[in-house]
């Protein structure tokens, strides 16, 4: 068993252009277009906004990315940020945090481990940074998660063979699922989850802005100040306005300078 204290983000799928589309659409609409975008995510937004007005042509060239996604960010045209999308593998992070998480709706697709099938008898758990940096609250949160696991275990076992007893004709998998769902119920918050969280650029900026901000808690917030400085490399024109600040507490939260886009 593993306690972790960190949130790790693996970014395993983006935004991808396919530069020979985009020329053919130029060509067979007799117009040009050229961009510094170096991304692609800063591409299709330049390009999903510049089909909004048809706004193509020698002309257009004098406009930067930066500039061109700024103004679409000051004026609030969210929509368009909509067209960028990430794929982040989320590890190391407690149900209670999943739990939050995934109440973010809007422009985002979601996969996490499911308790019924994976075997948690090997369960890795999160301990809230307030409770590791004191020994004996520590020790009495370390007990805790210890006693609930060791139940888990017991009651897997079980709750298998009586499974087994009773309805010989299951196999192995229908079996096992059954008595981990129902064992599952004495697992913690704090069990250690993983998911695949996709989402666009727009519905990333608000889990940043509402996440990082003071009133979210400590283990979301710590995610959301790691995804900030994350989306500021992948894409500085999309997120670049975000902000790592210092909180009263001495903690790390990130302010997004235009609110909700
Ligand atoms: C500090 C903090 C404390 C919280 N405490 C609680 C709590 O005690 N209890 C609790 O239940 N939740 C709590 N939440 C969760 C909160 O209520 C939201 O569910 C969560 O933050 C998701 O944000 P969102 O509603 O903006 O949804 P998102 O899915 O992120 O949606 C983004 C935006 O899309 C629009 N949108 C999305 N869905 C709809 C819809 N169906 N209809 C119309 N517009 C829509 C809205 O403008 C919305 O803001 C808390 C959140 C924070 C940050």
């Amino acid at each position: 068993m593993r306690i972790i204290t960190e949130p790790e983000i693996y970014i395993v799928g983006r935004q991808s252009i396919d530069q020979e589309a985009v020329s053919r659409f130029l060509a067979d609409h007799e117009t040009e277009w050229e961009t510094d975008a170096e991304r692609g995510s800063e591409l299709i937004v330049e390009l999903a906004g510049r089909i909004c007005y048809l706004s193509f042509g020698s002309k257009q060239f004098r406009k930067t990315n930066a500039s061109y996604i700024g103004n679409l960010i000051g004026q609030g045209h969210g929509s368009v940020l909509e067209h960028a999308v990430w794929d982040l593998l989320i590890t190391g992070v407690s149900r209670s945090f999943t739990h939050e998480l995934v109440r973010h709706r809007a422009g985002t697709g979601i996969s996490q481990l499911s308790q019924r099938y994976v075997d948690e008898s090997t369960a890795d758990f999160v301990e809230p940074g307030i409770i590791a940096g004191d020994p004996e609250l520590h020790a009495t949160w370390l007990a805790a998660i210890e006693r609930a696991h060791e139940s888990y275990t017991t009651l897997v076992e079980t709750l298998a063979a009586k499974v087994q007893a009773e309805h010989p004709d299951l196999g192995r998998t229908a079996r096992m699922k059954m008595a981990r769902e129902a064992a599952r119920s004495v697992l913690p918050n704090a069990t250690e989850t993983k998911l695949m969280f996709s989402a666009n650029a727009r519905a990333l900026r608000w889990i940043i802005t509402l996440r990082g901000g003071e009133g979210a808690e400590p283990e979301i917030r710590r995610f959301a100040v790691k995804l900030a400085r994350i989306m500021r490399d992948e894409a500085p024109t999309l997120f670049g306005d975000i902000e790592i600040v210092t909180l009263p507490d001495g903690s790390e939260g990130a302010r997004v300078g235009q609110y909700k886009v």
